[in-house]
């Protein structure tokens, strides 16, 4: 473990989860907090969810920076993520209620496309279309999220920055509006929506949004200017990257580590430090292939045991996550796309009292063997996990601080992880709680 004084000039670290989401990014983003002056999102929207436990108290953010539950952290929402002012300015007044001040501290980029409610009716009706017609679910959490970022690729997106003028505002609206009825009506079989009570939401929302919108890149680089330590916490995880996950059962942006610095405005050689997040399992929320996916329904399997054990319900949908052994094939991957500097393994303590712990080295597909996750999900479906089998361990891990306490089968199996992936591990989760973790080398310090 290293020791020392934090070096005096900003370091810059980005969190990213390594899998399919929920790898317990926000505890750690938390836990890292004390050494950052600032937390940043770059992308997603309210379809993420972070569950923080401190002091015994659980609390779920959804868009705001977790950095948020520390008195006079800076929390910047960037430009890749896309903002429903109702929703945001119900997260702010649920913190205000736990007697947080968060106004004077949060600073949204002028530049993140609104999600508005044709954006909401638009998903839900088009999962529904796509499930009565066979076609299947991609598993959307219904909040508006992907429609909203077509309409930003479409450059036709109103923008936080449209709320400070009401004309623009509603010019912008009504076209929009017109546009999505169109859909809403003509191809999903749903109800238009009227202007006048959406664009009085814009602007009673405007009013109080405004005094935090900001030039959140132009913030940052003077923030890293003046030795401010900042965390990019990415939301959802690798694998459901638009771009570099299992397409089309993704998430409509860039959750990898190239995206902390396009979706906040801050240059990429400001960033120092990737800490990638991962379960000591995998899990999985909606649909899309899942190789080591194990049975959850049946008591006594594992698993069940994971999905019991490791309370694997989503934060924001309260759906059951299905879960399985931790994939280093799939791994490897998200290591390579995100250059990743350093691990944390996450809930180590799920596995305890297992006998036997699995861990996929590779797959078998078509004949051949292959060492990583193919890009093409219909392949990643036809992948036969090949596994190697270690020993579990009965003694707990839960709640341990220090490498040497962990029994020596939870220590080798870690070991194993990082040689099969080619990633050091920095960091061991053994608990919900901040102080549940153990750290071997500290990312603000590497
Ligand atoms: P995130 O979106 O990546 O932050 O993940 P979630 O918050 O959706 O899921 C992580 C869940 O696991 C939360 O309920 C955390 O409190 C919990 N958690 C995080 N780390 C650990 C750990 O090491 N052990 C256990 N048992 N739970 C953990």
């Amino acid at each position: 473990m290293q020791t020392g004084i934090l070096p005096p000039a900003g370091r810059n670290v980005v969190v990213v989860g390594t899998q399919w989401g929920d790898e317990g990014k926000g505890k750690v983003v938390d836990w890292m907090t004390d050494h950052a002056q600032g937390v940043v999102r770059f992308q997603g929207g309210h379809n993420a969810g972070h569950t923080l436990v401190i002091a015994g108290r659980k609390t779920a953010l959804q868009l705001i920076p977790s950095g948020i539950m520390r008195e006079g952290v800076k929390c910047y929402i960037g430009n890749g993520v896309v903002v429903d002012p109702k929703h945001l300015l119900s997260e702010i007044e649920r913190l205000e209620a736990l007697g947080l001040e968060v106004r004077s501290r949060l600073f949204i980029s002028e530049s993140c496309p609104l999600i508005l409610p044709f954006h909401v009716e638009i998903d839900r009706a088009r999962e529904a279309q796509r499930e009565s017609c066979g076609s299947g679910k991609i598993g959307t959490t219904g909040k508006g999220i992907g429609p909203a970022y077509e309409d930003k690729v479409a450059r036709r997106a109103l923008r936080v920055q449209d709320l400070k003028h009401p004309t623009r505002l509603e010019a912008k609206l009504r076209t929009l509006l017109e546009l999505h009825n169109a859909e809403l009506t003509g191809v999903l079989g749903a109800q238009p929506l009227e202007l006048q009570p959406m664009l009085d939401d814009a602007l009673r929302a405007a009013e109080q949004l405004r005094p935090m919108m900001a030039d959140v890149g132009y913030r940052l680089f003077q923030a890293h200017g003046v030795g401010d330590n900042l965390l990019f916490e990415g939301a959802q995880g690798t694998l459901l990257d638009i771009d570099h996950g299992t397409y089309p059962y993704v998430t409509s942006s860039n959750c990898v580590a190239g995206n902390a610095a396009a979706g906040s405005g801050l240059g990429p050689g400001m960033l120092h430090y990737v800490l990638g997040i991962t379960k000591a399992y995998t899990t999985r929320v909606g649909s899309g292939p899942f190789p080591t996916e194990l049975d959850i329904e049946t008591p006594g399997t594992i698993g069940h045991h994971l999905s019991t054990v490791g309370q694997e319900r989503g934060t924001v949908t309260g759906r059951a996550r299905r879960c399985g052994w931790l994939d280093a094939a799939a791994l490897k991957r998200s290591i390579i796309i995100n250059g990743v500097s350093g691990l944390c393994i996450t809930k180590l303590d799920v596995l305890d009292g297992l006998q036997e712990i699995k861990i996929c080295t590779g797959y078998e597909l078509d004949g051949r063997v292959v060492d990583v996750l193919p890009l093409d999900a219909d392949e990643i479906e036809q992948c036969k996990p090949i596994y190697e089998t270690m020993p579990g361990w009965s003694d707990t891990t839960a709640g341990l601080t220090n490498w040497e306490q962990l029994p020596a089968p939870a220590r080798r199996y870690l070991e194993r992880v990082q040689a099969l992936i080619g990633a050091p591990i920095d960091m061991v989760s053994t608990g919900p709680d901040r102080v549940h973790t153990i750290l071997l080398r500290h990312p603000f310090r590497a």
